[in-house]
């Protein structure tokens, strides 16, 4: 399947697109997980990432253009791909629309994980992540909480709030999202690709989206 997935910061898109990859074989692709790393590393784009970042403002359109232009040529995309935090921006959508053309590519639908601001906030400040780059499992201090001494469960380093996790940092990300990232729903609209999905239990999520997909 060929999708791109929508949603509020913490609506669930990184954990719904890891089910459907296990599904049919399709690539995850997260351009947060790819600048995550690449600010780990140290590398020329993890520096021009870095301070967008933290601060839970968007990093340049033209810097993401760069990264998906690359890494919609790779060959594992041709197996389908799960667009996970991107396109964020009307002139990411409009940019990856080109793309698909070019590439010879279309996309079966646009998935909007539509999930109360409450239940939004309340996983974002008990959200923790696991800190090696190589794993980055998803916890929660509530709901699935890390060993009791603060480490994964899969490879023991510690789990952390991400910097971008401080309540400063999410209602900036909340804002930046409503402001400039909920238009892409009526883009999509638009296209005649939306699928809205309310559902907020992620093996319900999936079997929504693949009843969905099949009409
Ligand atoms: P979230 O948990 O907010 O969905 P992500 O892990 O997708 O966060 O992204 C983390 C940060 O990386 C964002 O707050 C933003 O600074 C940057 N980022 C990720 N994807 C994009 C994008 N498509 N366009 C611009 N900035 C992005
Ligand atoms: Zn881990």
């Amino acid at each position: 399947m060929r999708i791109v997935l929508l949603g509020a910061p913490g609506a669930g898109k990184g954990t719904v697109a890891k089910s459907l990859t296990e599904f049919d074989g399709s690539v995850q692709i997260s351009t947060g997980d790819i600048l995550r790393n690449a600010v780990k590393a140290g590398s020329e784009l993890g520096k021009k990432a870095k301070g967008y970042m933290e601060s839970g403002a968007l990093v340049p359109d033209d810097l993401i253009m760069d990264i998906m232009e690359v890494r919609m040529k790779e060959p594992d995309c041709q197996k389908g791909f799960l667009l996970d935090g991107f396109p964020r921006t009307i002139p990411q959508a409009e940019a990856l629309k080109k793309l698909l053309e070019k590439i010879g590519m279309k996309l079966d639908a646009a998935i909007n994980l539509d999930v109360p601001t409450d239940v939004i906030l309340d996983r974002l400040t008990t959200r923790r992540t696991c800190s090696n780059p190589d794993c980055q499992e998803i916890y929660n201090i509530k709901s699935k909480p890390p060993k009791p001494d603060g480490t994964c469960f899969k490879c023991g380093s510690p789990a952390v709030q991400r910097a971008d996790e401080t309540e400063e940092a999410i209602k900036h990300r909340l804002a930046t999202y409503n402001e400039k990232t909920a238009p892409l729903i009526d883009f999509y609209k638009k296209e005649g690709l939306l699928i809205t999905i309310a559902s907020l239990d992620s093996m319900q999520i999936r079997d929504d989206i693949i009843k969905a997909l099949k009409k």
